[in-house]
């Protein structure tokens, strides 16, 4: 706004001025005017007073001649040799002098006496002007100035005449002479000094006597209008007097001197008029050539002056604008501009520099020196050393210090500069910017650090949020099979197996939403097809605005984690030697099937079963020959039973067998009756040995023979030694009675072959 005004200031600064400078112009333009036209009035002037001079002294002379004639009259009429005489004087007088054609003598009556010129001797011109006027007026003194009259030689004339009286005053006639125009044209013509010059001789009664060049009649007339300039100068009888302006309608405004030629030793009753005039073009050509090339140079002058002027505004505004556009740049790059005078070794510094600098703009030292504090030592030393090269070897500044601000903080700045040298090349100033990079050298950290994470040992990739592969690491590689090539632009769906449901995605997805991170196990495929567990955790990398913009995955391989834990599983829950279910997992077992039963009011049964007299096959045969006689019975007992049952080993050659759903008590029998058995049929150990043995049972139902997991088991167990001590190798069920029996002693009974009894069943 401010510069607008500025702007607007100078143009009407310029405006007054090209306006004086035309006023002054123009002034000095009709001054010019002025003085020219009042040269040619004066010019004109002279000219006129030249005619009239030659004018008078003619009209003088012939008026001599006049009074002459007049006063030898008496003598010549006296005698006829005087009349002789007088007329050789008149043709005399004539031949002397070239402007009188005629001179005369004319009685009262107007008949001519005496003439110059023979053949008008005689003739009468009592009617004529020059014979009336001065019978009028009878005045001796007067010359009379007759109007121009055409002559009998078809040219104008004028006459000039005087009053004859005889002795008693009476009109006695006149003496006249009749003037030629030749000589006054060529007077006329003589001051004419220029084409347009128009030069008149009138006759007081406003007749035109002489007019050089000619005018035609109609002009003429007009000339002589009663209110045209020479009627006015005519009718009130001035001497002398100017005019300029138009005239006649068809003449162009001309300037005209129209003066009296009235001789003071002349008596005469009409004055002659001289008119000279000039056509005003004419006289103001010269300066209407000045007018055009004056208003040309001085629309020159405002042409120039006015694209001088926007010229200069536009590059000042430019510059302005150029100085503003690099002020606002650095202030918003967050770049200070500094100057070095290698001369007067100081510093001048923009807003930016004292900001970054933490220093005080107010407080800076005329030398504006007082950072070089801020920097340790060693910086210093840098600093003048990089200085130096730069001014030594002409070439460019550029590094990186440390500084300790005056709040504290250590800052990394970065300086670069250009040398300056005068017209001779001595270098005179160093410029430059410094730009404060402490953030970006720790982001460049950070960001090394990321690189070299992203390098380790850990399958990484990394995704847009389109979940599209950016990156991928060569621990990826090695776990997958992809190359970065062939995993670069595709989805994660490339490592997905078919494991998991759209619900599990689902899960991870609305977690990653809600928390930005997931983790979990998820199953994976390489790329030959194999299937793997892996320990996926993926985390959201967002922007300032907290918009997500990439997404960064590691994967470990968890299958050896996977396999140790189900083998921690099988150690738990499994007996090592024969893989059948333990305790632990019978309990687990039991403790569902009640819970279904109970609900579906459905029916289980429990079978308790220990071989007889297992230890002295251990003893025959060997340990080993033991257990692998258990790792077969556990198998034949497998086969007694359904999928959905389960045979549990829960003591050294104690079994549990669980049939969770049966219908009937019926069915619980028929596989004690079936495990009783296949037990009995001989065991081929691999040593190549042959062995019989024979079991002991107990069954127990629910939910006839109890209703939780300890009665149950009690009550089978309760029946199995029931069983024992019944002698062994059979089965019994549970009955309350057995609960209070009192234990029998077992026979010794041949383990193998011994025919065994037939379960009791009530
Ligand atoms: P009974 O008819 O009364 O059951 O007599 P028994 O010899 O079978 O004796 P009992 O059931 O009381 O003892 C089981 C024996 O089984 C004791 C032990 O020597 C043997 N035994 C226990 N665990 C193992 C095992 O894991 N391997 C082998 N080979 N023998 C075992
Ligand atoms: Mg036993």
């Amino acid at each position: 706004m401010k510069r607008f005004s500025r702007q607007w200031r100078v143009w009407l600064l310029l405006a007054i001025a090209l306006l004086t400078i035309g006023v002054l112009m123009g002034l000095g333009l009709l001054q010019a005017r002025d003085r020219i036209q009042e040269q040619e009035r004066e010019h004109l002037r002279t000219q006129t007073k030249v005619v009239e001079d030659n004018l008078a002294r003619q009209l003088t002379t012939i008026h001599r001649s006049l009074l002459s004639i007049q006063q030898a009259l008496p003598r010549w009429q006296s005698s006829p040799a005087g009349r002789a005489e007088g007329q050789q004087t008149l043709i005399n007088i004539e031949a002397a002098m070239s402007s009188v054609r005629t001179f005369a003598v004319l009685d009262a009556r107007g008949t001519v006496t005496f003439s110059n010129r023979e053949e008008l001797l005689g003739r009468n011109f009592y009617q004529r002007d020059y014979v009336q006027v001065p019978l009028q007026m009878l005045d001796p003194k007067l010359l009379y100035v007759s109007p121009p009259f055409k002559s009998v030689l078809n040219t104008y004339l004028i006459s000039l005449a005087r009053v004859l009286l005889d002795s008693q005053g009476q009109f006695a006639g006149v003496v006249v002479a009749s003037v030629e125009p030749g000589d006054m044209a060529i007077l006329l013509n003589s001051v004419r000094y220029s084409d347009d010059m128009q030069a008149m001789l009138v006759h007081g009664d406003g007749k035109i006597f002489l007019s050089e060049p000619n005018l035609d009649p109609a002009m003429a007339q007009e000339l002589l209008e009663p209110n045209s300039p020479l009627g006015q100068h005519l009718r009130n009888r001035q001497t002398l007097n100017y005019f300029s302006g138009l005239q006649a309608d068809n003449q162009g405004a001309r300037l005209t001197v129209m003066h009296t030629i009235a001789p003071a030793n002349l008596s005469m009753d009409k004055p002659l008029i001289v008119v000279l005039d000039r056509s005003q073009d004419k006289i103001l050509a010269v300066w209407q050539r000045d007018v055009v090339n004056q208003t040309g140079a001085y629309l020159v002058l405002v042409l120039i002056s006015s694209f001088g002027l926007s010229f200069y505004q536009s590059q000042r505004s430019q510059k302005i604008m150029a100085a503003k556009r690099l002020k606002l740049a650095t202030e918003a790059s967050g770049v200070g501009i500094w100057e070095f005078d290698l001369i007067t070794k100081s510093y001048q510094w923009d807003d930016t520099m004292y900001a970054l600098f933490g220093m005080d703009p107010k407080a800076a030292s005329p030398r504006n020196d007082g950072w070089i504090k801020l920097l340790a030592p060693p910086e210093l030393q840098r600093m003048r050393e990089a200085t130096r090269a730069t001014i030594q070897q002409n070439q460019p500044f550029g590094m990186t210090f440390q500084i300790r601000r005056p709040d504290g903080q250590v800052r990394a700045m970065h300086n670069r500069a250009a040398l300056y040298s005068d017209e001779f090349g001595v270098p005179r100033r160093l410029i430059g910017a410094t730009e404060d990079v402490t953030e970006r050298m720790a982001q460049e950290a950070e960001l090394r650090v990321a690189a070299a994470t992203f390098e380790s040992h850990e399958s990484m990739l990394v995704t847009n949020a389109q979940v599209e592969i950016l990156r991928v690491n060569p621990a990826f590689t090695a776990l997958f099979g992809y190359t970065s090539e062939q995993a670069l632009g595709r989805s994660m769906q490339l490592i997905k197996s078919g494991r998991h449901d759209a619900d599990f995605y689902k899960a991870m997805w609305a977690e990653l939403v809600a928390h930005h991170r997931w983790q979990g196990e998820v199953w994976n495929v390489r790329k030959e097809g194999v299937e793997f567990p892996c320990w996926l955790s993926i985390t959201a990398v967002r922007d300032d605005a907290g918009v997500v913009t990439h997404y960064v995955a590691t994967h470990t391989d968890i299958t050896l984690r996977k396999e140790a834990e189900d083998e921690v599983k099988r150690l738990a829950f499994f007996d090592p030697l024969t893989n059948l279910p333990n305790r632990r997992l019978l309990a687990d077992r039991l403790h569902q099937a009640l819970v279904n039963a109970k609900r579906s009011q459905g029916h289980a049964a429990l079978i308790f079963l220990d071989l007889d007299k297992f230890k002295p096959v251990n003893d025959r045969h060997g340990h080993a020959a033991g257990d692998q006689l258990l790792q077969a019975v556990a198998h034949r007992l497998r086969t007694c039973v359904r999928e959905s049952d389960t045979v549990a080993r829960v003591g050294g050659d104690e079994f549990v067998v669980l049939l969770p759903h049966i219908t009937l008590a019926q069915d619980a029998l028929q596989v004690a009756e079936k495990m009783h058995a296949r037990l009995r049929a001989p065991f081929h150990l691999p040593t190549g040995q042959s062995v019989l043995i024979s079991s002991s049972a107990g069954v127990a139902l629910y939910p006839e023979h109890g209703l939780d997991e300890a009665a149950l088991s009690h009550h089978a167990d309760v029946a199995m030694y029931t069983a024992k001590a019944a002698g062994r190798d059979q089965y019994v069920v549970y009955e309350p009675a057995l609960d209070h029996a009192e234990p029998v002693a077992t026979p010794e009974t041949p383990t193998a072959q011994t025919p065994h009894p037939k379960p009791r069943l009530e």
